[in-house]
């Protein structure tokens, strides 16, 4: 499994400061925070990203992310395909195949049924805008109880409905754990629907406690880490794993220091899986 460096671990590192770290520790691939990619091309154009990923071993997995993508006013929906369409021709020209999508959270009086049909339908308006420019949308559910889509099996059935080439999903090991999607709906999943896998652990506190800040270095945490490595492995899932944690104590270190820490945690972690 190639390993991937995750810039929602580093946020207060830049984009430069994330593929240097990246570089130096021999990642395969970064997926980009698109904040950071934003800040970045502030002073920079997409030539000079595509010239200095032309450079590097690491390449491009994903722009991470697009938020909030379903039950948006005409008005909010409409900023969305902007977004969308500005982001995948940055993706195309930096030939990075994924944009990472994310269901809406609190989100009044919806029943289950509207929740599906509604993201099933953005999910078709936004596919074909991505793949004229070669992208493809990594759709990541979250395990919060106010998460529109908070489990494997409800994502999953979003994704085969959509019924695409360019539509699969994230599965991240902290939303998987967070609201107990099943190791067995992971094992039914066709890998061709995986697009991205990631990898983080949690603090061991009651489940609705759990939020973003409270995920930890992979091992560290009561995630069953290896159960789920090898439920998404026995799909035949075998592209590629990238650490992704969101927690404020990591911030405060360098790139290079989290990537160093997030690299080792996850081989040892893979080795486990491999036992
Ligand atoms: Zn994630």
């Amino acid at each position: 499994m190639k390993i991937g460096f995750n810039g929602a671990s580093t946020m207060k590192a830049t984009l430069q400061e994330d593929l240097e770290a990246a570089e130096k520790l021999g990642y395969d691939y970064i997926e980009i925070w698109a904040a950071k990619l934003k800040h970045y091309l502030a002073t920079h154009s997409t030539e000079d990203l595509v010239n200095r990923f032309a450079r590097s071993e690491v390449k491009p997995y994903a722009i991470n992310s697009i938020e909030m993508i379903s039950f948006r006013s005409a008005e909010q929906e409409a900023e969305l395909m902007k977004e969308l369409e500005s982001l995948s021709q940055i993706a195309q020209q930096l030939q990075c195949p994924y944009i990472v999508v994310v269901p809406s959270i609190d989100i009044k009086n919806v029943t289950q049924e509207e929740i599906h049909q509604e993201t099933v339908r953005i999910l078709n308006k936004m596919a074909p805008l991505a793949a004229k420019y070669q992208v493809a949308l990594a759709f990541e559910f979250l395990g919060f109880q106010n998460c529109t889509v908070n489990t494997l099996k409800q994502a999953r059935e979003i994704v085969l409905e959509v019924n695409r080439d360019n539509v699969g999903m994230v599965v991240d090991t902290f939303h998987f754990f967070a609201n107990d999607s099943k190791l067995e709906d992971l094992r039914q999943t066709d890998e061709s629907h995986i697009f991205i896998f990631h990898i983080n652990d949690a603090e061991d506190i009651p489940k609705d406690q759990l939020s973003d800040s409270k995920r930890l270095l992979p091992g560290l945490g009561v995630i069953p880490l290896v159960d789920i490595i090898q439920a998404i492995q026995s799909t035949g899932y075998d592209r590629m794993i990238s650490i992704e944690m969101f927690r404020p104590e990591y911030w405060e270190w360098t790139a290079e220091k989290v990537g160093r820490m997030a690299k080792e945690q996850t081989e040892k972690v893979l080795k486990l899986a491999m036992e």
